[in-house]
């Protein structure tokens, strides 16, 4: 019997990347699963590639009226609801200072309040049955700050320390919630960045590795903050107890500030166009 057979998953941001893997791994391992994404076509294409009856839906998860659809039609083609997986997001880098105030407000309206109103709807009616999993696609940017990705860094641990309020808010109800923190993923999201050769080692994964890592949660039913690849977890609760200026130098002398300051804009330059004109 496949560890995941029936289980009825909504994913958000599933059209491509890491949404998309996790709708075929999810698959794999027995579960039916509705796809969502600001993308239409490309999500109806990804939910027919995927088969399975896999279905794809236009949805905005700003608009909290058209994600409550995309959840109704979920629940009418699955005959039910028993995960969300909150994977929608962007990332824009570059300073700050530089980085328009459309971007920032669009980033935390995606990367935070999206999370919030998906956990809210599922939460809900998760509440009413006693049962359910959100799964919410954080980072290991919602850990370790990174110069550069300042409004990211704050989306993320926005997502973090959301995800862990909850858990404890919701210990003994049925409902599980589950943070995944993925170190740099191999999508469309790091398009012209790189990382020094060491830290690519250590730092970035496939798409497939994150799938797996919310197919073995759901699997375990736990409600924890999960790190992929795990090193990078050791590392992050390891220098949360280093004082500012060592995490600060250790950060710069392993290059990891490169790797958000060095971009070759060239190649980023599709998909900032598609974070900046997605409205
Ligand atoms: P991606 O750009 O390949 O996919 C993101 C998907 O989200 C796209 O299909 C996009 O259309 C969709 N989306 C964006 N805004 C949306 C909206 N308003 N409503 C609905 N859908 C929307 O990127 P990815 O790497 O697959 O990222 C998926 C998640 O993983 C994100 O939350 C990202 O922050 C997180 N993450 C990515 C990495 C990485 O290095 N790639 C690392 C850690 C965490």
């Amino acid at each position: 019997m496949p560890k995941l057979q029936g289980r009825r998953v909504a994913i958000t941001g599933g059209a491509q990347g890491i949404g998309r893997s996790i709708g075929e791994a999810l698959i794999a391992a027995g579960a039916r699963v509705a796809l969502g994404d600001i993308q239409e076509a490309l999500v109806k294409q990804a939910a027919a590639e995927l088969g399975g009856g896999t279905t794809g839906y236009h949805v905005d998860v700003t608009d909290a009226v058209n994600f409550e659809t995309f959840l109704d039609r979920a629940t009418d083609d699955l005959g039910g609801l028993d995960v969300l997986v909150n994977n929608a997001g962007i990332m824009p880098i570059g300073p700050f200072l530089e980085e328009s105030p459309n971007v920032t407000r669009r980033t935390v309206e995606i990367d935070v309040l999206g999370v919030m109103t998906g956990t809210r709807l599922a939460g809900t009616r998760f509440a009413k049955s006693g049962a359910g999993h959100i799964v919410n696609i954080a980072s290991v940017m919602g850990t370790l700050a990174s110069p550069n990705a300042a409004t990211y860094c704050a989306s993320k641990y926005a997502v973090v320390g959301f995800s862990a309020a909850l858990r404890q808010e919701w210990r003994g109800t049925g409902v599980k919630i589950s943070a995944i923190c993925p170190g740099f993923v191999r999508t469309d999201l790091i398009a012209g960045m790189s990382a020094p050769g060491p830290l690519e080692r250590f730092l970035v994964v496939n798409p497939e590795d994150v799938a797996a890592a919310v197919v073995a949660e759901l699997v375990k039913g736990s409600s924890r903050t999960v790190f992929v690849p795990k090193l990078v977890g050791l590392v992050s609760r390891g220098t949360a107890t280093l004082p500012a200026p060592v995490v600060d130098a250790a950060f710069r002398l392993s290059g990891g500030n490169k790797v958000t300051a060095e971009l070759d804009h060239e190649k980023r330059a599709s998909y900032q166009a598609r974070i900046e004109n997605q409205e």
